[in-house]
């Protein structure tokens, strides 16, 4: 009998270096794939903001549209269900005879109780799982540490991978699968009103224009490295607030994984051959390792990072005062350089990450409000929402993480030092005076 592989998309929207693609195509005749829009993650989380804003899931159907139209260049349908993968699954895995699930893999909580609730569903029971650790830089099999006994602090982390630790090449994915595998596909990707919003325009002061898709990231990538040759100078930009060429904008697709970690290396060493190496080629590398550290870290302490006392377990007392929240969310602290990076982020889904460590560091260590709130809204804004990088950022800035000298920022000096003449503040504070 013919066999059967479908591939479970999640956070890893690409053709391109996709091992899951790779293993299926390698030992099936048939190869078909999937994608759920979950309802949960457009609901309500606990502190009562919606998981997932307009701006990400935009983003997150550009997404999906373009994965579709690239596997089916490779003969590959896509099918898209707006419903939980333990109602859409088991019945479409019978009814295609699939025998096989390759999927990257995710390790909290929510993703690992909904894969558990879909292995007891009925029928599954004979399903071969086969998961790719496909989000990280350095690979989990590659690393000069126990997956139990990462180092707490980040640069013991960096210097060892650096040593030690290989980056795997990309994995090949271009093959065309006979035109009999693109089967008949009825399904429809959800509009962002079937998901509950309504549509909009995007701010033109935003910093980026984002659009999500593989192939937005790859133009992105080509733009940022060889067109302005920004990268050269990224370690001297990457503090600033305003427009597209102060960072490398490749969060929120490495985030659902339409851009893979590895292409990114690749890429920089490329242009470093081509066109020039140097402390702001290295940089991008550098910054990239902090994604996996804090990947690597939610791996270790599991569900920790979602508690209040994060991975040290610290007992500090925290606030709820819900007209702080408020004002915080709406750019109504007493502190400008706050206000307008909390105003950016309402109006367009993004905040540089200079504004993100200084808002955070005034919800958790100025005011004291519990940091789950402040890593529940940005969850629910950020386009680039990444559970390990929010959460484990989010524990670094309010002292219960990875931060060994449990800073404070003075945000009057920040706002001083990154934007002297003020231009972002009254770029986003057009209503407040100066
Ligand atoms: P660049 O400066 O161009 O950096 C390149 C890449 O390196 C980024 O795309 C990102 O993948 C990685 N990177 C850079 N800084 C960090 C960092 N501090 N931690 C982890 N990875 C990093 N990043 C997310 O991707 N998703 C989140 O949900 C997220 N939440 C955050 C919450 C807080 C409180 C803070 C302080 C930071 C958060 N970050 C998050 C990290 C960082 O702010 C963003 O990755 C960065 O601003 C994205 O812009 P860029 O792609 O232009 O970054």
């Amino acid at each position: 009998m013919a066999s059967t592989g479908l591939i479970w998309f999640r956070n890893d929207l690409r053709v391109h270096d996709n091992h899951s693609i790779r293993k299926a195509i390698v030992s099936n005749d048939r190869v078909l794939s999937v994608y759920c829009f979950d309802p949960r993650h457009f609901g309500r989380s606990d502190f009562g903001f919606r998981k997932t804003e307009k701006f990400r899931a935009q983003f997150l159907i550009d997404s999906v549209g373009q994965l579709r139209e690239n596997l089916e260049k490779r003969n590959i349908p896509l099918f898209v269900f707006f419903g939980t993968p333990e109602d859409t699954l088991p019945h479409f895995i019978a009814k295609h005879s699939v025998q096989s699930i390759y999927l990257q893999k995710e390790w909290t909580p929510e993703e690992t109780s909904i894969e558990k609730a879909l292995r007891t569903s009925d029928g599954m029971q004979t399903v071969i799982w086969t998961h790719t650790y496909d989000q990280f830089l350095f690979h989990p099999e590659g690393i000069p540490f126990d997956l139990n006994n990462i180092p707490d602090v980040f640069t013991n982390f960096r210097r060892k991978c650096e040593r030690y630790a290989t980056i795997k090449e990309e994995v090949r994915t271009d093959d065309v699968l006979p035109e009999e595998n693109l089967l008949p596909n009825p399904t429809q990707i959800p509009t962002l009103e079937d998901l509950g919003f309504t549509s909009f325009e995007i701010d033109p002061r935003t910093a980026f224009p984002f659009k999500g898709g593989e192939t937005e990231a790859a133009n992105r990538l080509q733009d940022y490295f060889w067109n302005t040759r920004n990268l050269s100078v990224y370690k001297k930009t990457r503090n600033g607030l305003i427009g597209p060429d102060y960072s490398s904008k490749f969060s929120p697709w490495l985030a659902n994984g339409s851009l893979s970690a590895r292409t990114v290396y690749h890429k920089i060493k490329q242009y470093e051959a081509e066109v020039e190496k140097n402390e702001s080629t290295y940089w991008l590398i550098f910054e990239m390792i902090w994604r996996d550290f804090f990947k690597y870290i939610s791996l270790q302490y599991d569900n920790s990072i979602f508690k209040i006392g994060g991975i040290l377990n610290k007992d500090y007392s925290w606030s709820t005062d819900s007209d702080l929240i408020k004002d915080w969310i709406d750019g109504k602290t007493p502190e400008r350089f706050v206000n307008a990076n909390m105003i950016e982020l309402k109006n367009t889904g993004w905040m540089s990450n200079r504004g993100r460590q200084n808002v955070s560091s005034y919800f958790a260590k100025h005011l004291q409000l519990d940091w789950r709130i402040g890593a529940a809204y940005f969850e629910s804004m950020l386009i680039d929402y990444d559970v390990h990088s929010n959460y484990g950022n989010w524990m670094y800035v309010a002292g219960v993480g990875n931060d060994p000298r449990d800073r404070q920022f003075n945000i009057k000096f920040q706002a001083e030092r990154y934007d002297t003449n003020h231009i972002f503040q009254k770029l986003w504070l057009q209503d407040q005076m100066f």
